[in-house]
């Protein structure tokens, strides 16, 4: 039970029913139909162990002149004991015509005395753990629903009219009376279960206003940069001019960093929207004003790519940067960790383990986090968590980077307090109604063009018996001097033959393509090794790139037009969108193809067909959280934590309205009470959803 979160009364009762079973009503086995699933009642008359083929408990059951058969492939020395010869069973299940007449195989049973009282309700069957008995659960939610405190504790004229109140919606959930409308009960349309997810929904809108309540009362530093400062010659020295949407977006990020309330923005956009530029322009303004920004991303490879390009775009501004991800170890680190403990690095890349190993900056004003959505909840959390430790730290030592006269004028004494912007990146567009929901705390901004000039990718979807012509295609990009991805699957929780099987399409390709260099790249290489060969194929020294899913996000090489993905079935949605847009980032006509193998699942099918028929992000984002539903869809099984479980976001607009009309209301008017819904719904997993 404390596995499935089921710690507190209050839990017990909000853990409610998958769906019943009717054992209220006994049905005479004279009326009973072949394909039903019935309750019936009867006396043994035989029982004995077959071992025709497979060893089975056979017993009869006699009601009235009518007979049935019960068979039990598993059954306990125990239960053949107590389902005696003589004794009266109450037993439920699907009736069949079986061979030796009417039959029920695996039915659940009581043995009964003579007039046993029929339940009164119909008998609740609830989610569990593989090693939680029904039964043990029933009594321990039948006890709590009696202790726990279920007190209305919405003031009279909140709740939507017409939902009953939260003590009857659960009784009635727990325990429907005979003749409750199932089909209701079960897609959760009956009143009742509005009431729950409405009550659901509200605590999660009252979280995140209180999250957002907290922020506001938070100090960060006024990030501001005077005309001609590094952010307009940045943008000066760029060989394009920003699109309208990035001006937009720049806008928006750039007001943000002028005021005294730490942002927390999420920045979204498609694969190749161009969200770096805009991150180097954010980075460029804290720097400006003097504060440090720090960059970070998911994986070593992506951090580098970063890296290097923020480099070739901020070091000739005079600005200084250092390169910190968990594989740099020894001296090299040492140094580093002191220019940015100084203050002498103002832009500071690199992987989460900037954050897991607690460096300290010197003023840290703006923290990015790119691809936010590939780290998990309680990464997120972490990252505020450092973040707050360093505004406590921030402050003492004076920035210096050469060209950053910006103004310090936050005082010493004022600097305690304050904590850096936060400027997350996704292109994982979030559809609307997720964005309401799971980030109301989140301001977002969204670059919803892409840049000029890029040829639409074109997706072919072939069985992988077509291998053949897919080589042939890909000699002909080399040969008009393009360069080729090759993504070989994820094989779950098997690295090694991910490897194996990476190492065996390198090798395939490098013999079916003479003359033409084919590099491999996967997971298991050393950093420097990876960061070689990545730079050989960024060169154009290296035209063909055999890889796992190490290039997932971010790898960026204009002149690549062909994307290959192996066993295309295998991946996500998200992912296979991430993995296409490798190419199409320059103007070259670009391809991607996806090789399956047959049979596909339905799922499989959906989203290969998802891919060939759209590139948009956003239409990619909403069939996928068609297919996947919502939770799915977050990564919330990374954190173990489905945040919502009652209200669907599909079909509860209206309720999710009403929650988020009624929760600043609430709070304004009734903060107690908003605090103590929250607390009831949300007990210890409050602290999440802040994330
Ligand atoms: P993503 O949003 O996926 O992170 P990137 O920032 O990597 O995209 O940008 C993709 C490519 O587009 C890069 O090569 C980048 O230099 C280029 N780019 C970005 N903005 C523009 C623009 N306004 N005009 C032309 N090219 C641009
Ligand atoms: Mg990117």
């Amino acid at each position: 039970m404390e596995r499935m979160g089921l710690r507190r009364e209050i839990d017990l009762a909000l853990h409610l029913p998958l769906r019943y079973e009717d054992e209220t009503r006994l049905v005479p086995l004279a009326a009973a139909r072949a394909g039903e699933t019935v309750q019936v009642q009867g006396t043994v008359r035989d029982s004995r162990v077959e071992a025709r083929g497979r060893r089975q408990l056979v017993l009869r059951l006699q009601d009235g002149d009518d007979e049935l058969v019960l068979r039990f492939l598993h059954f306990y020395p125990a239960q053949q004991k107590s389902w005696a010869v003589g004794q009266m069973l109450r037993v439920r299940g699907e009736l069949r015509d079986g061979f030796f007449g009417r039959e029920m195989v695996h039915p659940t049973v009581r043995v009964v005395a003579e007039g046993t009282p029929l339940p009164a309700s119909l008998t609740p069957v609830y989610p569990v753990g593989a090693q939680l008995p029904q039964a043990y659960l029933r009594k321990a939610i039948d006890s709590a629903l009696m202790r726990a405190n279920l007190a209305e504790l919405l003031p009279p004229g909140t709740v939507p009219a017409g939902l009953p109140a939260l003590r009857e919606a659960l009784n009635f959930l727990h325990h429907p009376p005979p003749g409750a409308p199932l089909p209701a009960l079960e897609d959760r349309s009956h009143s009742a279960w509005q009431r729950l997810k409405f009550d659901e929904l509200l605590a999660q809108q009252l979280s995140q206003a209180l999250a957002r309540e907290e922020r506001a009362h938070l100090r960060a530093p006024v990030l501001t940069s005077p005309a001609g400062g590094l952010p307009e010659r940045l943008q000066a020295a760029l060989p394009w001019g920003l699109t309208d949407a990035q001006q937009r977006v720049v806008g928006e990020i750039v007001a943000d960093l002028g005021r005294e309330q730490p942002m927390n923005r999420l920045l979204q956009g498609d694969v190749g929207a161009g969200k770096t530029v805009v991150a180097a322009l954010a980075a460029a303004t804290a720097i400006q004003a003097g504060w440090q920004c720090a960059l970070m991303a998911p994986t070593e490879l992506l951090a580098e790519q970063h890296f290097r390009k923020l480099v070739q775009w901020l070091e000739p501004l005079g600005i200084t940067t250092a390169w910190l991800t968990g594989s740099r170890r020894g001296k090299g680190r040492k140094e580093m960790l002191a220019q940015v403990a100084s203050g002498a690095a103002m832009l500071i890349v690199g992987t989460q383990a900037m954050i897991q190993e607690g460096v300290a900056f010197a003023r840290l004003g703006l923290a990015i986090v790119d691809e936010q959505h590939r780290f998990g909840v309680a990464q997120r959390l972490a990252l505020r968590q450092a973040r707050e430790h360093d505004g406590e730290s921030a402050g003492g030592t004076e920035g210096a980077s050469p060209d950053c006269a910006g103004s310090r004028g936050q005082g010493g004494g004022a600097l305690e307090a304050v904590e850096p912007h936060l400027l997350m990146m996704s292109a994982t567009p979030i559809p609307r109604t997720l964005a309401m929901t799971y980030y109301a705390d989140l301001d977002v901004s969204t670059i919803d063009t892409l840049p000029p000039g890029r040829t639409p990718i074109v997706t072919k979807v072939f069985a992988d018996n077509r291998r053949p012509e897919v080589v042939a295609r890909i000699r002909d990009e080399v040969a008009a001097g393009k360069q080729v991805y090759w993504v070989c699957p994820l094989i779950e929780e098997s690295e090694t033959l991910d490897l194996k099987n990476a190492t065996e399409t390198h090798a395939e390709l490098g013999a079916l393509l003479p003359g033409v260099t084919v590099g491999l790249l996967h997971g298991r290489m050393p950093g420097a090794e990876k960061a070689a060969v990545m730079a050989l194929f960024s060169g154009g020294q290296m035209a063909v790139l055999v890889a796992t899913t190490v290039i997932e996000v971010g790898v960026d090489v204009p002149n690549a037009s062909l994307m290959v993905i192996e066993h295309a079935e295998r991946f996500g949605l998200a992912q296979l969108h991430q993995l296409r847009g490798r190419v199409g980032r320059g103007a070259v006509a670009s391809a991607c193809v996806l090789l399956y193998t047959a049979p596909l699942a339905d799922t499989g099918k959906a989203r290969l067909r998802a891919m060939a028929e759209t590139t948009d992000g956003f239409e990619i984002a909403r069939r996928d959280l068609d297919i996947r539903g919502p939770g799915e869809f977050l990564g919330s099984r990374q954190s173990g934590d489905a945040l919502l479980r009652f209200a669907d976001l599909a079909e509860d607009d209206a309720l999710l309205q009403r929650a988020r009309d009624l929760a600043p209301r609430l709070l304004r008017e009734q903060p107690a009470a908003a605090r103590a819904h929250v607390a009831r719904w949300l007990g210890s997993k409050a602290e999440f959803l802040k994330a």
